[in-house]
């Protein structure tokens, strides 16, 4: 993909992250290049280990890249004077995984609803009770949640709270890190909901497991395993029509979660193979070397494909069986908790 700098509110330039060094060195996440532009949200999936947590977190300065570099407005987020990350701070926002963890205990409702945007200055007390009476309202909670503390509410309006958190200074980019996973099922759709209707005005960057979540609040979706990005493209399109043997595995488990992606392959890994080798149902000899990837709009990494394909052929891998559209299976509901 493309994509033009100058709109992106946030540009990662080849980072790359590896753990340890020498013989124990990790490669959490393999130079990636994506840029978050106005009213392009991004999902980010993949399983435990696939380096997208890491990648989130690199996104968010939370971890410093050993390779390449995040940018701001075009500077490293790493050398923003105050004021710069000052700008940063209230323009990317996240919201993470465990509502409990990531809010204050002892701060009232209105005090963390309301902090991100005090931060930038000019808020006196009474604006900003005012200013989280109305994200409350906004994130249908009642008024009178102001004066609770976090213990005092349950895990989804926790949640709500993060949500009217992270919005309070008016971002442009909310990173939400599997914004659903930690909530009751009951609660899920009315929280996936709440961010779709706010889609129009925010940018998301979504790292999920959950391709649902992904399908429901993303225009483009990076699929990542082993650190690889190994297909990236729109979102309608991996989902409908996904190329990677492993992209297929994930949508297929969508719709039959007890889908086996544990296929043994007999061709040898080694370093430099393909990550999938020993996953891969398709695994040949030339997979010992990993793949460049192929494609424009909808890129994969696999040696399945050519540069001579087009942008919709399907070479050796078999479509799936299901054309169902993933947005379909989930039951997105209105109802609150
Ligand atoms: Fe499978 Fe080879 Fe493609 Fe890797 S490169 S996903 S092993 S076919």
């Amino acid at each position: 993909m493309n994509l033009a700098a100058d709109d992106a509110i946030l540009t990662a330039d080849a980072i790359g992250k590896t753990f340890g060094r020498g013989t124990r060195a990790n490669v959490a996440v393999q130079p990636t290049n994506v840029s978050f532009r106005r009213g392009r949200s991004i999902g980010i999936a993949g399983e435990s280990g696939s380096g997208k947590s890491t990648l989130l977190r690199l996104l968010l300065g939370l971890e410093a890249p050993t390779a390449g570099a995040v940018r701001f407005e075009g500077m490293p987020i790493a050398s923003l004077t105050r004021a710069e990350h000052r700008r940063y701070r209230a323009t990317v926002q996240a919201v993470f995984q465990d509502p409990g963890g990531s809010l204050d205990p002892r701060l009232h409702i209105w005090q963390l609803i309301t902090e991100p945007a005090w931060a930038t200055g000019g808020l006196t007390r009474r604006s900003r009770r005012e200013l989280a009476a109305r994200l409350l309202h906004e994130v249908d909670l009642p008024e009178r949640f102001a004066d609770r503390l976090p213990h005092q509410l349950s895990g989804g309006e926790r949640q709500r709270v993060a949500i009217a958190r992270a919005v309070s200074s008016s971002p442009q980019l909310v990173l939400l890190d599997e914004p659903v996973t930690s909530l009751d099922v009951s609660v899920r759709g009315a929280i996936i909901n709440l961010l779709a209707d706010r889609g129009a005005e925010l940018t998301y960057a979504v790292v999920s497991h959950d391709l649902t979540v992904i399908a429901h609040l993303t225009d483009e979706l990076l699929i990542m395993y082993q650190g690889f990005v190994v297909e990236r493209g729109p979102t309608d399109a991996i989902l409908d029509a996904p190329r990677h043997p492993y992209s297929q595995a994930l949508v297929a488990a969508v719709h039959d979660p007890l889908h086996d992606t544990g296929y043994d392959s007999d061709v040898p890994a080694g370093a430099g193979a393909c990550p999938f080798i020993n996953r891969c149902p398709f695994a040949m000899e030339q997979c010992v070397v990993m793949p460049d990837p192929v494609g424009q709009i909808h890129q994969v990494r696999c040696h399945l494909y050519s540069p001579d394909d087009g942008e919709d052929t399907t070479r050796g891998a078999p479509p799936l069986g299901s054309s169902d559209p993933i947005a379909s299976t989930v039951n997105v509901t209105g109802a609150h908790q």
